[in-house]
């Protein structure tokens, strides 16, 4: 089995539920010795590959590259002797930036005061819609905003529903296309002037280095800008996994091999794609407990979400087969 993690943090706002508390990750972690033996992701896709695979083996991945993986995750995975590989976009490593999805979310859910109507094009959609009486965030929406789970509910405000439009449209782009849209939502919400909230950028180039060269830690592609794969060319999606792979590879001076489809969103192209750059293994985000007759470059994870203890043991008894 493959756990996905992104952040080892308390971010007041998680629409995603991508946000692991370091106390939730550490007892996760206790868990998961007691009921199975945590190997390097690197091991389990070379089971797949010859056919022998412990079912009691589980790996621990980290997508985005976000900075507190190194800051807090690193440390609560020494302590414990647990290996884990961290797939990286390296886009933003080195610059205070958010992604456009956290950008996009402080924008709508969180600015102060925003115009009252917003008719843009993004792409080839037409967003457009009225905020009326939410023109101020008032206290009770903030508090709305941060409570809610944009996997599993409805927007619950204007705000939250023009957000989800223009995440919608917003998530197929190009990187330059999102980023000039991104720009006039900006400008829009009267809110140009370069500012970055710090507990949201990805990783220093030297955090990423000294990860790297850590005998328990392994880095992993995760492209450069964070595309949608599926949703582009064959040849960009090529460029976006090569140069990745390429910038790693000399960040690091070691071979990167192993890959996650950003969104989970891959096609066959993609999939030839990783095999032409030589990748051993991919992983997807669909829930699927790996078998020793999983395709390499489909692996499946477990998405863990912040759950206390006796839920993620539920969950790995229960819904994951893993029985203590
Ligand atoms: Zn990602």
């Amino acid at each position: 089995m493959v756990l996905m993690y992104h952040r080892i943090a308390e971010p007041t706002s998680d629409i995603w539920e991508i946000a692991v508390s370091p106390a939730h990750f550490e007892a996760q972690l206790q868990i998961l010795k007691r009921v199975g033996t945590v190997v390097p992701l690197r091991e389990l896709a070379e089971g797949v590959k010859n056919k022998r695979l412990k079912n009691n083996h589980i790996a621990i991945t980290f997508d985005d590259g976000y900075a507190d993986n190194y800051l807090t995750a690193k440390p609560i995975l020494e302590k414990h002797g647990l290996p884990a590989t961290f797939f990286v976009s390296t886009g933003n490593i080195g610059k205070e930036k958010e992604f456009w999805w956290d950008e996009l979310e402080r924008l709508l859910l969180y600015s102060a005061v925003l115009p009252a109507k917003l008719e843009i094009k993004v792409g080839n959609t037409l967003v457009s819609g009225a905020l009326e009486e939410e023109v101020e965030l008032s206290g009770d929406s903030e508090k709305t905003h941060q409570k809610w789970n944009a996997c599993l509910e409805t927007p619950p405000t204007g705000r939250a529903h023009l957000f989800f439009q223009l995440w919608q449209a917003l998530k197929p782009l190009p990187y330059p296309q999102q980023e000039a849209s991104l720009q006039i939502i900006r400008e829009w919400a009267g809110n140009t002037a370069p500012y970055s909230r710090p507990d949201f950028i990805s990783m220093s180039t030297q955090q990423l280095r000294e990860l790297a060269s850590h005998e328990l830690f392994d880095i992993g592609a995760h492209t450069v800008n964070h595309p949608a794969l599926a949703y582009h060319p064959k040849t960009h999606q090529e460029q976006e996994i090569a140069q990745n792979k390429k910038d790693l590879q000399k960040l690091t001076g070691q071979t990167i091999d192993l890959l996650a489809y950003p969104y989970g969103n891959f096609n066959e192209g993609t999939v030839k794609v990783a095999e032409g750059l030589e990748f051993k293994a991919a992983v997807t985000t669909e829930t699927q407990v790996i078998t020793k007759d999983s395709d390499p470059y489909r692996l499946g994870r477990v998405q863990v979400p912040n759950w206390a203890p006796e839920q993620f043991k539920f969950q790995l008894k229960k819904a994951w087969g893993l029985v203590n």
